[in-house]
């Protein structure tokens, strides 16, 4: 067990046990739902976005296993305050993060200045080592891709 991975696993309890941004908005703010059927994992995404394309606000309800509930609690503190543009962009960057060639269309991988910029995000990187939990981890990131296009933006 690496340093590394050791700091990686502090992070991710870290994000299970203190949850960042829970909790519920109000209409106008946008809802969806993302459920994951191998796990149990359900995400809730509440986003508000405002005129000038930046989330204003996020929180997330739901329940499921620990890497599911940190990479949400992750996901929100990464995206709030940043445009839609940039939440997409780190978006394409954890997807990244996590792709396995194993479907034989893996994305690129990403390069260590994404990496960097992915903060704790990054924490979950040796999920990829367990394939079955991978959707657990990107289960967020699809429900607010969903609260995006609901955008249409
Ligand atoms: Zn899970």
């Amino acid at each position: 067990m690496s340093d590394l991975e050791d700091l990686y696993r502090e992070i991710i309890l870290d994000h299970y046990r203190s949850p960042r941004n829970s909790g519920t908005l109000e209409p106008p703010a946008r809802k969806a739902e993302g459920f994951n059927p191998l796990c149990g994992d359900e995400i809730i995404v509440y986003l508000l976005v405002g005129d000038d394309g930046v989330i204003d606000d996020i929180k997330i309800g739901g329940q499921g296993c620990s890497i599911s509930q940190s990479s949400a609690s992750m996901m929100s503190s990464a995206v709030k305050g940043k445009t839609v543009e940039q939440a997409r962009a780190l978006m394409g960057s954890f997807k990244a993060m996590m792709s396995i060639e194993t479907d034989g269309n893996a994305l690129a991988e990403p390069t260590p200045g994404e990496i960097r910029s992915l903060g704790d995000l990054a924490a979950l990187r040796g999920v990829v080592k367990f394939p079955t939990r991978i959707k657990c981890a990107t289960l967020s990131w699809n429900t607010l891709e969903q609260a995006l296009d609901d955008l249409g933006s």
